[in-house]
């Protein structure tokens, strides 16, 4: 017995499925792809349903589920920066479903790498081809959003929590004193993003699975001064989103009823955002409700591009997270 199929038709905000491959001894068989832009859960009870989305990844044949696919699916969002586009790529699901996969993958290997080390390479090579005489400048930051505090992941320094999301005149929203390095090349990157994922992990020591708690925002900005002497602003946000499981898992890891209440709070005010913005991008967007959409707001709306990565695990056992990810991605629709 097969649900209704869900249709998501075109809208401005973009929806991607990826499934990761099973784990040994995960059984497979919760969710699988049915096409390049259909995928089935069937739950546990044996009933299916069917979502449809802008693409999905993840056949069984393990075809069209790389690392550089998923790339090519936000490659135009990555490039419009050098043109001073803002965009932002968002990975939700339930820890362990891949969005740190989808993000950063293995930073060391070639074939392995993620949307962040992709998308650096691609603005080299963007740069590198145009021929105006323009002069560009890429920075990186990274920080984290935990319980509604904003941290700086690439300084240990004082002042390195807390910080303020604010409005500048010139470059938008801005995370105030979050250390912005400039990056030259790609082994610096690297490094730059392995010292930062560090110290998000080393938090999680401290507090309990902070580290699948918190969101990571990893914002690539790039300045160009046009040889007239004007200068254009874009931006790139990738988001290693908070994990989506519910409030019963986070009291089981230990976080006490408010911060399971604050988590939930952010990923929900980032749902109505969304939904806002599928469903009348011009009116009222209620940015405001939480750090992680106030921080993200010019990279979400306005004239900026983004895309949701809906990260799927395959087992059975995580049909009923998988179709609350699922759900959450056909808000934005
Ligand atoms: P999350 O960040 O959502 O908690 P991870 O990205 O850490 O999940 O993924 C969990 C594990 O699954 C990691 O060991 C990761 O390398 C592996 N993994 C996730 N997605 C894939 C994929 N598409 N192909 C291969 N391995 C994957
Ligand atoms: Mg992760």
């Amino acid at each position: 017995r097969s649900g209704e199929a869900q249709i998501c038709g075109i809208s401005n905000v973009r929806v991607i499925a990826r499934v990761r491959p099973p784990f040994q001894p995960e059984k497979p068989g919760g969710t699988a792809c049915l096409s390049d832009s259909t995928l089935e859960v069937v739950s546990q009870d044996g009933s299916s349903l069917h979502f449809t989305f802008d693409k999905v990844h993840g056949l069984p044949s393990g075809a069209g589920n790389t690392q550089a696919d998923i790339f090519s699916d936000v490659q135009d969002i990555v490039l419009s920066t050098l043109q001073g586009f803002n965009g932002c790529v968002m990975a939700y699901g339930q820890t362990g479903s891949g969005k740190t996969y989808t993000l950063a993958g293995d930073l060391d290997s070639n074939t392995e790498q993620g949307l962040l080390t992709r998308s650096v390479k691609h603005l080299a090579q963007g740069i590198s081809e145009m021929t105006d005489g323009s002069e560009f400048q890429v920075h990186l930051s990274v920080v984290e959003i935990y319980c509604e505090s904003i941290k700086d992941l690439l300084s240990d320094g004082p002042g390195s929590t807390s910080l303020a999301v604010q409005q500048d005149k010139e470059l938008g929203i801005i995370i105030a004193g979050a250390t912005k390095v400039a990056v030259t090349n790609e082994s610096e990157l690297v490094e730059l993003t392995q010292q930062g994922l560090a110290r998000r992990t080393v938090a999680s020591t401290s507090v309990n699975a902070a580290s699948s708690r918190s969101h990571c925002l990893i914002t690539l900005t790039v300045q160009r001064h046009l040889p007239g002497g004007s200068v254009m602003h874009g931006k790139l946000t990738l988001v290693d989103l908070a994990g989506s499981e519910r409030q019963d898992k986070t009291l089981a890891e230990g976080l006490t009823f408010e911060e399971g209440k604050l988590i939930n709070k952010s990923l929900s005010a980032l749902g109505n955002v969304v939904k806002a913005l599928a469903d009348n991008p011009s009116g009222h967007i209620p940015y405001r409700n939480s750090k992680l959409t106030r921080a993200l707001q010019d990279t979400l709306g306005g004239k900026a591009r983004m895309a949701l990565i809906i990260c799927c695990s395959p087992a059975a056992a995580n049909a009923a997270e998988t179709l609350s990810s699922l759900r959450f991605g056909t808000r934005a629709k």
